[in-house]
């Protein structure tokens, strides 16, 4: 048996490392979710994360993981047979998508090739070309974790209003928010579905709905049957504080230690330090000559960076030789990328040094399972980081 010392290096793009002072957060008794602390504990938790989506509107959290936000923002807006517009960026899409379908939507799927973004000009022309609105809704994932491609919302909403069409505009910022500037109010987004494994630092169990008035009156008229994920129910209690079943009591003590990290790093501090990671990764990956899955410099995402593995060698491979040597875990390819691309996450709670070891995890796992790349990759990424 190998005896493994110091922390294992989790670098997959969520879920996450969990902060310490997060983890001894939820080591709590249990309390009664229908008591006064636990209301106390509710109002806040929602209060808290209505500033982290920019909205001044509903927030509503259940006991999930994402996949239940994204079935959560389509059965309470929309109703059997209903089109929705989507975009094949990559395997999330493709995810999203399948859920749609499943609940008997009809999906206009954009095909992409899992390289680019969302394309606005795409958008404004599909919804101008649907004279007789029967899209009614525009679905996006703002950074696509299977490839860290990231969709331009600010764009995107802006050739919705240009094609002055009424479709709701949904977004996946599961793996963007925390991470990457995000603005639910003032891109004018209906529905956002996060969850709390990626940016936000908790463990998996919490999946969210930020909600925009038109998405609320959209949720009166809406035909698909919802029970466990209809937002009346949650939001009739939550003004109390309470929860129409059983809430992830643990998680929201987690949750509210997050928040008190975000309030004390500052939203704008944690995306530059994001950013500033993502930054040092590109020039590393750069470096050794390996190509990046985003195409598009202005879309590359900030959470984690896709490598495209050179001439048919097998990612998964790699990650296996690394995974044994440093005990570093690195993202898998997902879907039509799977074994084709290994995915560094930068995201959530890690800093320059963070950055530096998995680098050099990589950099060393590259030269020990002979893939073809150049040296320089981590002195690249540290003369970045160094520089300020
Ligand atoms: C992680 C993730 C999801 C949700 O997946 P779950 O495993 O259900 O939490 C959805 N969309 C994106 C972009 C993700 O990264």
């Amino acid at each position: 048996m190998t005896v493994r010392r110091g922390r294992h290096f989790l670098q997959i793009p969520g879920p996450t490392n969990v902060p310490d002072r997060v983890l001894r957060a939820m080591d709590r008794a249990t309390i009664d979710h229908r008591g006064p602390e636990f209301a106390e504990l509710g109002l806040r938790v929602i209060a808290g994360l209505k500033p982290i989506f920019k909205t001044e509107g509903t927030v509503v959290i259940y006991p999930s993981s994402g996949t239940g936000g994204w079935e959560a923002a389509l059965v309470n807006t929309l109703s059997p047979g209903d089109t929705v517009l989507m975009f094949e960026v990559g395997q999330f899409a493709v995810l999203w998508c399948e859920v749609a379908r499943k609940f008997g939507l009809d999906v206009d799927f954009v095909a992409g090739d899992w390289r680019h973004g969302v394309d606005p000009q795409v958008v404004e022309a599909k919804l101008a070309a649907d004279k007789d609105h029967t899209i009614k809704a525009v679905c996006v994932v703002h950074n696509e974790t299977s490839n860290g491609i990231t969709s331009p919302l600010a764009r995107i909403r802006q050739a919705m209003d240009l094609a002055k069409h009424p479709a709701l505009l949904m977004v996946d910022a599961v793996s963007a928010l925390g991470s990457m500037d995000y603005r639910h109010d003032e891109w004018g987004v209906d529905v956002t579905v996060a969850s709390s494994q990626k940016g936000l630092m908790l463990p998996a169990g919490l999946g969210f709905n930020a909600i925009s008035h038109k998405a609320l009156a959209a949720a009166k008229t809406a035909g698909l049957p919802r029970a466990y994920w209809d937002w009346g129910a949650m939001i009739k209690m939550n003004a109390d504080g309470f929860f129409p079943y059983t809430p992830a009591t643990n998680l929201l003590y987690a949750l509210d230690e997050a928040l008190k990290m975000f309030e004390e790093e500052g939203l704008d501090a944690a995306f530059a330090r994001h950013d500033r990671l993502a930054e040092a990764t590109r020039r590393a990956v750069a470096a050794w000559g390996l190509e990046n899955a985003c195409l598009d410099p202005g879309l590359y995402s900030s959470a984690l960076t896709a490598v495209m593995m050179p001439g048919g060698a097998d990612a998964d491979a790699l990650r296996a030789v690394i995974l044994k040597r440093f005990d570093l875990s690195l993202g898998a390819g997902l879907g039509k990328l799977a074994g084709k691309v290994f995915r560094i996450g930068h995201l959530g709670d890690l800093n320059d040094l963070t950055l530096a070891g998995t680098l050099a995890g990589v950099e060393m796992g590259l030269g020990l399972a002979k893939i073809p790349h150049q040296g320089g990759g981590v002195d690249a990424a540290l003369r970045f980081l160094a520089d300020g």
